[in-house]
């Protein structure tokens, strides 16, 4: 299990940039084609924006072609946590931070094998670690 990261509305809002509070804490959207990792292609891993906890790695990532951060799976089951999402009369899968509930995008049962999942992540909610070596 993931240990729990847990901060008030008005402390995110300090530590975090004005676009990074809408997206992972008011679980807002970039646009498409728009943030620094949806075309990056960097060996290392990508860890929560907000809590540092490791989430994806560059090995699972692969173009969508949907502009955004696409994964085929997250670095440990439990490192994210899933939330049925019913706005903008859609029903979609919300995935989130395990740690500290940030919100990181959706899943859709869309993407390559093995899994056939595509977690599109906004970019905003990440932040890279470079593999050391790569
Ligand atoms: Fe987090």
């Amino acid at each position: 299990m993931v240990d729990k990261v847990q901060k008030t509305e008005q402390e995110w809002k300090q530590e975090l940039s004005v676009d990074q509070f809408a997206v992972c804490r008011l679980a807002g959207t970039e646009r498409a084609f728009t943030g620094k990792y949806w075309d990056h292609k960097e060996k290392g891993v990508y860890v929560c924006a907000c809590c540092g906890t490791p989430l994806f790695t560059s090995v699972t990532k692969y173009d969508s072609g949907s502009g955004w951060p696409s994964f085929f799976q997250p670095l440990q089951a439990d490192v994210i946590r899933e939330n049925r999402d019913s706005s903008h009369g859609m029903v979609r899968t919300e995935v989130l931070c395990g740690a500290c509930d940030a919100h990181l995008g959706h899943v859709f049962p869309d993407g390559p094998p093995p899994t056939g999942l595509r977690y599109c992540i906004n970019s905003l909610s990440l932040d890279f670690r470079p593999e050391a070596g790569a």
